[in-house]
């Protein structure tokens, strides 16, 4: 991973970065418009995460994780509250400038992996780079760079269909992962997946991890939020618990220990 994305007008407005801290979100509430009634998604949420980090957020289904999420990667606003992003007020910013944020500081990867079907694994890779200058050379040799990352070097010319489910993951993380973002936001990415498959996927995070990027993983399962470094527990909108893993899980050594399916 050698490119570097050169600096938007969004990057050089001077900010508060004294905390240094990569995500400051400040009492975040969301709320949404169901008919009549009003739905409090998110009601009072602050917190803070550093580069480096490796959190976890779990919490029953309708508790607000995926709504912070999309806040976290710019896909939705909030109500009320801050949200800064290396010390930028994202409820500043354009729809435009938002999206160009989106597309160079965040990677997503989804439950559902959102792969488009006619479309290569090569070409999906490739897709977010799309919206930059890159050209075509430097699109197929990073997406290939990003593939072969994920150990799918050998697959970038087959369909979503002729994969399994954690190569299809595998792919969305490359694809993740081609614009060289500063956070990497999963929701569920597991969910999915075998359990031997979402360690494999869990693998790939703490390697990432481990070379300097910073990610956010949702997950319903205990046994997954322990391979992360901090764990916080979403209840009803708001944060109940947000603790250090105090010797996290490692993806490598658990592998060892589980029966391989099929390669
Ligand atoms: P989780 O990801 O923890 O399951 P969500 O963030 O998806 O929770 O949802 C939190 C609450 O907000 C739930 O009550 C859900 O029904 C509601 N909600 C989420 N998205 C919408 C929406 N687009 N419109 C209305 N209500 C929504
Ligand atoms: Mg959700």
């Amino acid at each position: 991973m050698t490119t570097v994305n050169s600096a938007t007008p969004a990057d050089s407005v001077p900010a508060a970065r004294s905390s240094g801290a990569l995500v400051e979100v400040h009492d975040l509430r969301k709320n949404y418009q169901l008919g009549e009634t009003e739905v409090h998604a998110l009601r009072g949420v602050t917190l803070s995460i550093h580069p480096g980090d490796f959190v976890a957020i779990m919490g029953a289904s309708g508790s607000g994780k995926s709504t912070f999420m999309n806040i976290l990667g710019c896909l939705d606003k909030p109500t009320s509250g801050r949200y800064l992003l290396e010390g930028t007020d994202v409820s500043s910013l354009t729809k435009k400038e938002l999206a160009r944020i989106r597309n160079q500081k965040i990677g997503f990867v989804f439950q559902g992996f959102n792969l488009l079907g006619r479309t290569t694994a090569l070409e999906n890779t490739e897709l977010p780079m799309l919206y930059s200058k890159t050209n075509n050379k430097d699109r197929e040799r990073r997406a290939r760079e990003a593939l072969d990352h994920v150990g799918l070097s050998d697959r970038a010319d087959h369909f979503p269909s002729q994969l399994s489910g954690g190569q299809q993951q595998r792919v969305a993380i490359a694809r993740a992962l081609v614009n060289l973002p500063r956070i990497l936001l999963a929701d569920e990415p597991t969910g999915n997946l075998d359990s031997r498959t979402s360690v494999e996927v869990i693998e790939i995070f703490q390697r990432l991890n481990a070379s300097g990027l910073t990610i956010i993983l949702v997950t319903h399962e205990p046994d997954i939020a322990q391979f992360a470094k901090r764990e916080i527990v979403f209840r009803d909108g708001q944060i109940r618990r947000d603790d250090v893993v105090e010797v996290p899980r490692v993806a490598s050594e658990v592998l060892k220990t589980m029966p391989t399916i099929e390669g």
